[in-house]
């Protein structure tokens, strides 16, 4: 079957000594594989740079017993001005892209994480604001993965005032169910609030949110160990990209 779509590039890498094999997240597919043959002995016979988030429009043919499609034109639309020497940029889109290439199974159309990576580009292309921890909120509560904020994981009684994060099962516990994680740490109400809050609004209406340092700081660290947990390991961009931020 002949597929046509418009794609962002998750990631790429060289196989064997001519082609690229490059992951995509599709509007009409979701996440699909697919090799470029003869792109690195001639590089201009696909218009396009591959580079990490780049929008292309993907023509491939699919076939059902394997997971690599051939893919037969690969057309750059837009690259979001991340071509330019920015290094928050670059972080910003390193990280998004491995968490989506992370969350997200294979050949499962998911629209709306499609039009949520649109918005977090086209925030970038205007100013490079860090909007990772809207992004991981709303991938996670999209992919199913969904932080389960509003009760006690072990009682599921609502909580109201002491909540504790547990980072070994992914997430809060009440005041009373604190001894089944010792290392559980408490979590400011803020946080709560704002990852309920981000869950429900727009992309637009998230992003005029304030948030306070220590809340911003608080959803870091709970996000990442969110993301660690349901993926079964830290990802790779995790460091460099602190890195790079440090520099920038
Ligand atoms: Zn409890």
């Amino acid at each position: 079957m002949i597929c046509s779509t418009p794609a962002f590039v998750l990631k790429a890498f060289d196989f064997r000594e001519t082609s690229k094999i490059v992951t995509f997240f599709t509007r009409d597919f979701g996440k699909v594989k697919g090799i470029l043959k003869g792109i690195r002995r001639d590089p201009r016979k696909f218009s396009t740079t591959l580079s990490p988030l780049s929008l292309n429009h993907i023509v491939f043919y699919r076939k059902r017993n394997t997971e690599i499609h051939l893919v037969g034109q690969c057309d750059q639309m837009d690259d979001f001005g991340l071509q330019r020497p920015d290094l928050k940029s670059f972080g910003f889109a390193s990280h998004i892209s491995e968490l989506v290439d992370c969350l997200m199974p294979l050949e499962d159309a998911h629209l709306k994480v499609f039009e949520l990576i649109f918005d977090f580009l086209n925030t970038l292309k205007n100013v490079p604001v860090d909007t990772r921890p809207i992004f991981q909120i709303k991938i996670l509560s999209l992919s199913g993965f969904k932080p389960h904020f509003d009760s006690c994981l072990a009682c599921d009684t609502k909580i109201n005032k002491e909540a504790y994060f547990s980072r070994s099962r992914g997430g809060l516990l009440c005041g009373r169910c604190i001894f089944q994680d010792r290392n559980a740490e408490a979590v400011l109400q803020g946080s709560i609030a704002t990852i309920l809050y981000i869950e429900r609004s727009d992309w637009n209406k998230a992003l005029r949110l304030n948030m306070a340092l220590p809340i911003r700081r608080q959803l870091e660290s709970i996000l990442t160990s969110f993301i660690h947990y349901h993926v079964g390991r830290a990802l790779k961009t995790n460091r460099p990209v602190n890195e790079l931020l440090d520099l920038a």
